[in-house]
């Protein structure tokens, strides 16, 4: 078993951590806020006072963080945790964070003779409580082989996507088709309703024709076809319009860096932009049918 080090002890990190410790690993972790580590201590994580106390003692460590200026700063600089992790340490950072980023940390990580990998994951915190994340994976082979157990015990599907930061472009390139198919999705059932055409009939036919996708077959965004969509439930997240809206910039400044033409995906970035405007931020994201309804 593995002694680990787990900092962002989050909505996500909390239960991943969980998961590590049910499968024997000894954790020690950090997190700013005490109801979080307190989380992490009654489910028998060991509390560390700062990052740079959970780098020194591990021979793997996991972050999971907001956005990638946590990930700049957990990291980089005298106190972070490539300066603090002991030598041949395994650094793992599991955030959704931007390309660049993600690269230049692998790079820094890198030059001090740490193997690093961008692990972003996809399944919320389902998955992160059952233990069934995807983990979208870039960096060298042989820390993805090294890896590659230790993952096994926080997630069930885990690909290895190529070089450092290609996780990170799986992930936002998922969540942009992600975003553009369900705004597809929620005006073919608006534009159904203003014609005269039954929900539960357009879910049967398309769901069986050309049309079918997840957002339609197993996330539809009104109530009925699919009992366990967030529609019936007045669109309780699931996964939030501000988490996809982030996924969305993130796809629209990697897009604007590589010179790739993406106008879907920087309209549907506008349109998540207007409906967590309007304060539904923290809704589901297939709420946004009721932004493009009108109501
Ligand atoms: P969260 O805000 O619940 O957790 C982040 C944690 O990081 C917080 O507990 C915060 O206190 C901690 N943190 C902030 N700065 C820190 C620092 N300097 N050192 C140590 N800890 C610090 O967010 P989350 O929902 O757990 O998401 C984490 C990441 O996972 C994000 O990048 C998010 O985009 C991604 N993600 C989230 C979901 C989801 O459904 N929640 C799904 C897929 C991916």
């Amino acid at each position: 078993m593995a002694n680990i080090g787990f900092i962002g002890l989050g909505n996500m990190g909390g239960p991943m951590a969980a998961n590590l410790l049910k499968a024997g690993h000894r954790v020690t972790g950090y997190d700013p806020v005490p109801a979080a580590v307190e989380r992490f201590t009654a489910a028998g994580g060991i509390a560390a006072a700062k990052a740079a106390d959970v780098a020194a003692g591990a021979e793997i460590i996991v972050s999971m963080l907001p956005a990638g200026r946590h990930v700049r700063e957990v990291y980089l600089g005298p106190g972070g945790v490539i300066a603090t992790a002991a030598p041949g340490a395994l650094l793992i950072d599991s955030s959704t964070i931007d390309v660049e980023t993600a690269r230049a940390v692998a790079a820094e990580a890198e030059a001090k003779g740490l193997a690093m990998l961008d692990a972003p994951v996809s399944g919320g915190v389902g998955g992160a409580t059952a233990g069934t994340l995807t983990f979208m994976v870039g960096g060298p082979d042989a820390a993805f082989a090294r890896a590659e157990p230790i993952l096994q015990a926080m997630g069930k599907t885990i690909v290895h996507a190529g070089g450092p930061g290609t996780g990170q472009a799986a992930k936002i390139c998922n969540n942009m088709i992600l975003g553009i198919s369900m705004v597809a999705v929620s005006e073919a059932f608006v534009l159904a309703e203003r014609l005269g055409l039954d929900a539960q009939k357009l879910f049967d036919i398309s769901s069986k024709s050309s049309g079918q996708c997840w957002s339609l077959t197993s996330y539809c965004p009104v109530p009925g076809p699919v009992p366990t969509s967030p529609a019936n439930r007045d669109y309780a997240a699931g996964f939030t319009a501000a988490m996809m809206l982030k996924d969305l910039k993130l796809a629209q400044d990697a897009a604007a860096g590589a010179g790739a033409s993406t106008p879907l995906g920087a309209t549907v970035a506008q349109l998540y932009g207007l409906y967590c405007g309007s304060g539904e931020g923290g809704r589901d994201f297939s709420g946004i049918i009721r932004f493009l309804r009108g109501t």
